[in-house]
């Protein structure tokens, strides 16, 4: 029996091959996206038990938060760079999930993380047909499957008309930004301490309209966590 699972094994990795997304090695456990090696290198920031950290600076002042963190350091041509890219454009959703775990592990050792309710920004609904998923639920719920706590997806909501951005200034652009978003079945976070995830960080506007919106909600305070820091 052993002999045929080995053998069924060996036969899956010759037609589905299990590789690691970062190098291609197949040097990794059945339940990882990555290898050893990968894992080890990826450039983890140290801001979860950092205040007033580089996430928090691009935030503060645009938006009450209790507490922002970015777990990993994305730079142009980095082993981050090409796991987003296999993430979003792949469809390499185990290594998303993954890479939500190690966040979760991050914010866990933290005491400025307690959150009681996950909630992702959503995906334009156009691109989430193309896609087939939104990235930052997929990263929330494998922070939720360490965090123990629920991934609320249906109250931010992205508002599927957002117009032609080109024709509009400066400001119209954004008052347009700001009104993407829309808020339902607010009751559902209510009195909530709640934790804004998103894939990547980099000017923070996307994070600034959908917690402002998530801000009038009666009662919730809210922290923030991307898997990523983009340097621009
Ligand atoms: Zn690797």
């Amino acid at each position: 029996m052993q002999a045929l699972t080995t053998l069924g094994a060996a036969i899956g990795q010759f037609f589905y091959p299990h590789v690691c997304a970062g190098c291609g090695s197949d040097k990794l456990g059945q339940d990882s996206a990555l290898c050893w090696y990968c894992l080890d290198e990826l450039p983890a920031t140290g801001f979860a038990e950092q205040r007033d950290n580089p996430a928090e600076k691009i935030l503060k002042g645009r938006l009450p938060f209790d507490a922002a963190h970015a777990g990993f350091y994305l730079s142009r041509d980095s082993l981050m760079k090409q796991l987003i890219y296999q993430f979003k454009y792949k469809r390499q959703v185990a290594l998303g999930e993954q890479l939500g775990l190690l966040l979760g592990e991050q914010l866990k050792k933290s005491d400025c993380f307690k959150p009681e309710a996950l909630v992702p920004v959503p995906l334009h609904p156009k691109k989430l047909r193309q896609r087939g998923y939104n990235q930052a639920a997929i990263i929330a719920n494998g922070m939720a499957k360490l965090l123990q706590v629920p991934v609320i997806e249906q109250v931010l909501i992205r508002k599927s008309f957002s117009g032609s951005q080109t024709l509009l200034g400066r400001m119209g652009r954004w008052e347009n930004s700001r009104s993407l978003f829309s808020i339902k079945h607010p009751h559902r976070l209510r009195n909530k301490r709640l934790l804004l995830v998103d894939d990547v960080l980099t000017t923070g506007a996307t994070l600034e309209s959908c917690g402002l919106q998530l801000m009038t909600i009666p009662g919730v305070s809210i922290s923030i966590a991307t898997a990523c820091i983009s340097s621009l």
